[in-house]
């Protein structure tokens, strides 16, 4: 589903990314862990488009086609969903209308027609319900005085609503509490453990991993993957550090 090959990707001309390799297939979760500014959100963000940061080398394609050349619009209209490890503040945008215009602008790459106003305050109360979060908080623009854990529960929402096909999640569970880590625990397993979508779970800890079981955990150090394993990784890095594991 995503094969990355060899990626180089830099900032201002400084190299992050250096030579990064990663295949996943459908229905697979991947972990990604590493040090802090080993390139993680980097990834995360050269996989879902954000201009200024300049891919040097290698390729990545997603269901065959070339991610690279697609704009970020066409990347999330192809089923990409990038949960971001600092969601960003929408003043004078509600989560309603936002939601709205970005589920009907990819129901339109796909022929479908737009959801009316009904139909969409339907699902998005549902999946607002399913993550335990007021429904109120649909009207506020989005993510303005939402606490940490608000905002990161609310970009489940937001993950329910697109139902998208591959999800890349970025430090999903920081600032989350021990219930709210469980619910967005099983928001993620709910919306997209299915044997046709995929997921990228970036994390620094363990914790998240006892919810959403990963089939393979990778090291991300220096900008590339220097170890793969399964859950137990996970288990070997807490327990030894970055270091000792694979630097
Ligand atoms: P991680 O998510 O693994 O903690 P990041 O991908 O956020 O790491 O950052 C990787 C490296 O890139 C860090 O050294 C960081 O300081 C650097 N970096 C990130 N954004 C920029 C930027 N806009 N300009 C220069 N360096 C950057
Ligand atoms: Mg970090
Ligand atoms: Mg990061």
């Amino acid at each position: 589903m995503l094969k990355i090959d060899n990626l180089h990707a830099e900032i201002d001309g400084k190299a992050i990314l250096k030579g990064l390799s990663l295949e996943v297939n459908p229905g697979e979760i991947h972990a990604i862990m590493g040090p802090n500014g080993a390139g993680k959100s980097t990834l995360g963000y050269v996989l879902g488009g954000r201009p200024g940061y300049e891919v040097t080398a290698g390729s990545v394609t997603f269901d065959g086609q070339d991610l690279l050349e697609m704009a970020a619009n066409e990347r999330a209209a192809a089923g990409l969903f990038l949960g971001f490890q600092y969601p960003v503040e929408i003043p004078g945008v509600s989560n309603v209308q936002f939601l709205r215009e970005a589920l009907n602008a990819q129901r339109a790459t796909r022929d479908e027609k737009p959801l009316s106003g009904g139909e969409f305050l339907k699902l998005a109360r549902a999946q607002a319900a399913a993550l335990e979060m007021d429904a109120e908080m649909l009207k506020r623009p989005v993510n303005v005085g939402f606490s940490g854990g608000e905002k990161k529960r609310n970009e489940m929402v937001q993950m329910g609503v697109i139902d998208p096909k591959f999800a890349i999640l970025d430090e999903t569970d920081s600032g989350l509490d021990i219930d709210a880590l469980r619910i967005v625990g099983d928001g993620i397993n709910r919306i997209m453990r299915k044997p046709d979508k995929a997921v990228l779970l970036i994390t620094h800890y363990q914790r998240l991993l006892d919810y959403v079981k990963p089939d393979f955990v990778h090291v991300l150090a220096d900008g590339r993957i220097t170890r793969t394993g399964g859950a137990e990784l996970a288990h070997e890095l807490e327990r030894e550090g970055y270091t000792q594991v694979a630097a």
